[in-house]
């Protein structure tokens, strides 16, 4: 997959499992998001230089500050989105839960969904970034478009389960959740002359890949939005430090696929055996793994590889997960591994196309939101509340979205059980639920009213913001310079070519 408009908007600047993909809030890992040693010291210098940022900027003062102002349209505002919820938006979540559909078929819920934005004076476009049930629901302010676009993201895809889809994560519960907060401030700026923007964004597919926000973001669907919230379940309620992070590594997911010539088992000389090649490279793969630091996680199938035994197997497919902390070393993994399928190729009189078909990255996370997220719960009394601060991830998933756009996610205790489980779906339809996601859509509104009605904070967000972008570039810097003994330049170019 070539990424030129994501290497031109972020100069130097999701879980996928076989079935299950990332949620930002699985880990909970206090402190810095480097996780080697060797991270760790290429980071030393950037991270003290987060620090002194987050001295500056004074995160959690200005968070209760704002807070603690007396502000009756707040008020109301916060009043009004928990009517919405009561009302309607919490059977819609209900209905969404008891009518669970895996990620790329979620058309039920996206009719339904979508039929709601528009009866609110929503313009709704369904299909964008050619993804089927991927949708942007918009809103213009009669007082004019001039002001910021508020964005808000939800999602609605369900787990698999060999007894079907359900719920597991709770994505049922997060659309509702942005439109309670959307709406209301929606009357709120159409009562009070306020020009702006509101976008709810449709993000399918959250839990298999490839991530649709990565290929929402490429097809700039999320352009010239000034800011993103988004909700999730969660079995706390807890913030994250500022700096830069992803839950479950950087990921590469790479598909090789091998083009041979069929012919008749008993005249296979006229043949050249796709799967000779792939397993062939698959096997390489694993000679490879002593090579590659122990952090490296690297797990690949065959799902395709041949049809008839008394054929030569004209196509075979090797796809794999390749994960490592930072996206440096996991580049070096990537190209060795590409190396390989050439080599396998060459080897058996093969080709090989390399298809990177999805990218995770670790994503930028702001102290001013989370903060200002986490004042407002405090305020609002959310349960559990842990005051650790927990490791950067940034509010999506996939990363790329995270360093383009300041935003933040907002995740109330809403569950007894833990992620993916029948007992997470449950919970989605007691009391703990109905309240987790009534507060989550109360602080959405919250943070975006504050972020509409203050400057000193939309200048802060955006200070932090173009910082940490070059912060996580310099960071990246200084991995190349370590690693390049071990990966063949400084620039970290090692072999040639991507190959994909
Ligand atoms: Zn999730």
């Amino acid at each position: 997959m070539s990424t030129p408009r994501r290497i031109a908007r972020i100069s130097g600047i999701s879980l996928p499992s076989a079935l299950v993909l990332l949620c930002g809030s699985v880990v909970a890992v206090p402190t810095a998001a480097q996780t080697t040693a060797t991270e760790r010291a290429a980071a030393a210098e950037v991270i003290r230089q987060i620090e002194e940022l987050q001295d500056r900027l004074d995160p959690e003062g200005r968070a209760a500050e704002l807070v603690s102002r007396s502000d009756p349209a707040r008020t109301r505002l916060l009043q009004e989105v928990a009517a919405l919820w009561e009302s309607d938006m919490r059977h819609l979540s209900d209905w969404i839960g008891r009518n669970p559909e895996v990620g790329w078929e979620e058309r039920q819920a996206v009719d339904t969904l979508t039929k709601v934005a528009r009866a609110h004076g929503f313009d709704v476009e369904v299909g964008v970034a050619g993804l089927e049930t991927a949708w942007v629901a918009t809103w213009v302010s009669p007082a004019g478009p001039e002001g910021p676009t508020l964005g808000l993201i939800g999602e609605y895809d369900a787990l698999r389960d060999i007894d079907g889809p359900f719920h597991g994560d709770q994505h049922n519960a997060q659309t509702p959740v942005a439109f309670s907060a959307a709406f209301a401030l929606q009357e709120l700026m159409a009562g009070s002359g306020v020009p702006g923007r509101i976008r709810v964004f449709g993000t399918p597919a959250e839990e298999v890949g490839p991530p649709a926000k990565t290929i929402m973001f490429d097809a700039g669907v999320f352009d010239g939005t000034d800011i993103l919230v988004r909700s999730h379940s969660a079995v706390e309620t807890s913030r994250a430090g500022a700096g830069f992070g992803v839950c479950c590594l950087n990921i590469n997911e790479v598909r090789y696929t091998f083009h041979g010539r069929p012919a008749h088992q008993l005249t296979s000389w006229n043949g050249r055996n796709a799967l000779s090649a792939a397993v062939r490279f698959y096997s390489s793969v694993d000679g490879l793994r002593s090579t590659f630091r122990p952090e490296a996680s690297i797990q690949g199938v065959i799902p395709e590889g041949g049809v008839a035994p008394n054929v030569v197997p004209a196509r075979a497919v090797v796809d794999y997960y390749i994960r490592y902390p930072d996206e440096v070393y996991l580049e070096h993994i990537s190209r060795m591994m590409d190396d390989a399928a050439r080599g396998a190729a060459l080897a058996t009189g093969t080709e090989v196309e390399i298809d990177r078909y999805g990218e995770y990255r670790d994503g930028v996370t702001l102290g001013t939101l989370e903060e200002l997220y986490f004042a407002h719960a405090r305020a609002l009394g959310a349960p559990k509340l842990n005051e650790v601060r927990q490791r950067p991830a940034g509010y999506e998933e996939t990363g790329w979205v995270t360093r383009s756009i300041p935003g933040v996610g907002v995740s109330v205790y809403s569950s007894t059980d833990t992620y993916h489980t029948h007992g997470m779906e449950e919970s989605a339809f007691t009391s703990v639920g109905h309240t987790g996601f009534r507060m989550d859509a109360q602080i959405m509104a919250a943070v975006l009213h504050d972020y509409l009605t203050d400057e000193g904070l939309r200048a802060a967000v955006a200070a932090e913001h173009e910082v940490l972008q070059g912060l996580l570039s310099e960071y990246h810097e200084r991995l190349r310079e370590v690693y390049a003994p071990e990966i063949g330049g400084s620039d970290g170019s090692g072999s040639t070519g991507s190959g994909s």
